[in-house]
């Protein structure tokens, strides 16, 4: 199989009925060691043979059972190191590939005489008789997708491209970049979509995380910072536009959701355990000490209270109560660490539950269309921002 998002991938898929079935038969068929094998050869450069010509169905369990275990943990060094290692092979096996048919891409052949001769000479250069016929061929343009098309897929530069009449033509070089970015947005949809229904996974994949999670702590050991999306301070600028919209203080009927919901969940994860460690996570598992909670959440969460028209916590003192209970320290006003447990800790509603119960909450910016979460948007923009500055400093060596 050439593209885990493909056509041939989408054939076998529509066998299992959901995700989650397909995710619940991974266990019982499929070797965790498999799963790990996709990963583990970075560190050598070689793609072990044996990986380049799986049958097709033993390749795309292999590769949604590491998309299972990175819902665990959606943005960090484990995606970093998935993406890394199974872009390389599939990328291997494309490049020996004469056929792209079952990529996840809409290309269409050009007809013979769609690209006037003239600028096929130029592009083609077919009248440089010293050019290698190999050489020739990566330069011929086989391939079209209409612009609309290969807009959403490329945010660079349109330099380098043959445009004509609404499609963009392409050589095997540009499609084989194309996919590459085709093939990091399914990835990262892929495992938003999984992210959503974590909680429902088998053991298998919490196990298969935390092995994965240390061949890449292994592999990422000199740029661990570069993709941490470890707890640490809030950085506001990459909040999504709901908690932001919450933060500014909403009109009465809004309060409890945007406020008590919505932020105390947002905030509390995001500054203290932005990937929980297992399900079921109380506050006391990822700190020590409340003054997080009482300095710096809470604050934030009641200042925004008080923005709300009419202010909350001067209607319903008692609310502040409520923030505590969906912290998972139970209906008080005086928790000690020890009592976190005593309720559920509330996780941040996912985005569909947003709209349906606070549809003005939810103005999706360009980011949105990435993510199912509002911590996931944060997560994200974090992870971004890190690779890049990283890349900056890589650079500037
Ligand atoms: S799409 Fe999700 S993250 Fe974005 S504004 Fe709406 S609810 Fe918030």
């Amino acid at each position: 199989m050439l593209d885990p998002f493909g056509k041939r991938a989408q054939e076998l898929l529509n066998e299992f009925e959901t995700i989650n079935d397909l995710l619940d038969t991974i266990p019982s068929y499929l070797d965790m060691e498999l799963a790990l094998e996709r990963v583990r050869w970075v560190n050598t450069g070689r793609i072990p043979d044996h990986l380049l010509t799986l049958d097709d169905l033993k390749d795309l369990m292999s590769f949604y059972a590491l998309l299972g275990a990175l819902a665990f943990s959606p943005y960090g060094v484990e995606m970093e190191l998935v993406k890394e290692a199974n872009l390389k092979i599939y990328q291997t096996k494309i490049e020996s590939s004469e056929n792209f048919d079952e990529l996840a891409l809409p290309l269409e052949k050009p007809s013979e005489n769609e690209i006037p001769k003239r600028d096929r000479t130029i592009i083609e250069k077919t009248l440089h008789k010293e050019l290698p016929p190999e050489e020739k061929e990566e330069i011929t343009l086989k391939y079209k997708m209409p612009l609309k098309t290969f807009l959403s897929l490329n945010e660079g530069s349109l330099k380098e491209f043959y445009i004509r009449n609404g499609y963009v033509y392409l050589n095997k070089t540009q499609v084989i970049e194309l996919w590459k970015k085709s093939f990091e947005k399914n990835l990262e949809k892929a495992v938003n979509i999984l992210y959503d229904i974590r909680e429902e996974l088998p053991q298998y994949y919490v196990e298969l995380y935390s092995r994965l999670s240390e061949l890449a702590r292994e592999y990422f050991k000199e740029r661990i910072e570069k993709f941490s999306t470890a707890a640490q301070p809030l950085h506001f600028d990459f909040f999504p536009p709901c908690v932001k919209i919450a933060l500014g203080g909403v009109p009465s009927g809004l309060r409890n959701y945007a406020i008590t919901v919505l932020l105390t969940s947002f905030l509390s994860y995001a500054r203290i355990c932005p990937n929980p460690p297992k399900r079921d996570v109380r506050v006391k598992d990822c700190i020590n000490d409340l003054r997080v909670i009482k300095e710096e959440i809470l604050p934030l969460i009641i200042q925004a209270g008080n923005r709300c028209k009419p202010p909350l916590f001067e209607d319903q003192p008692n609310e502040i109560k409520n923030i505590w209970y969906h912290l998972g320290f139970g209906y008080t006003l005086e928790p000690t660490l020890e009592d976190s447990g005593n309720s559920t800790w509330y996780f941040p509603p996912n985005c569909e539950k947003i709209r349906a119960s606070a549809p003005s909450l939810c103005k999706p910016d360009k980011d949105c269309r990435y993510i199912k979460n509002p911590l996931t948007y944060y997560l994200r923009k974090l992870y971004l921002s890190k690779k890049s500055q990283g890349e900056k400093n890589e650079q500037s060596v």
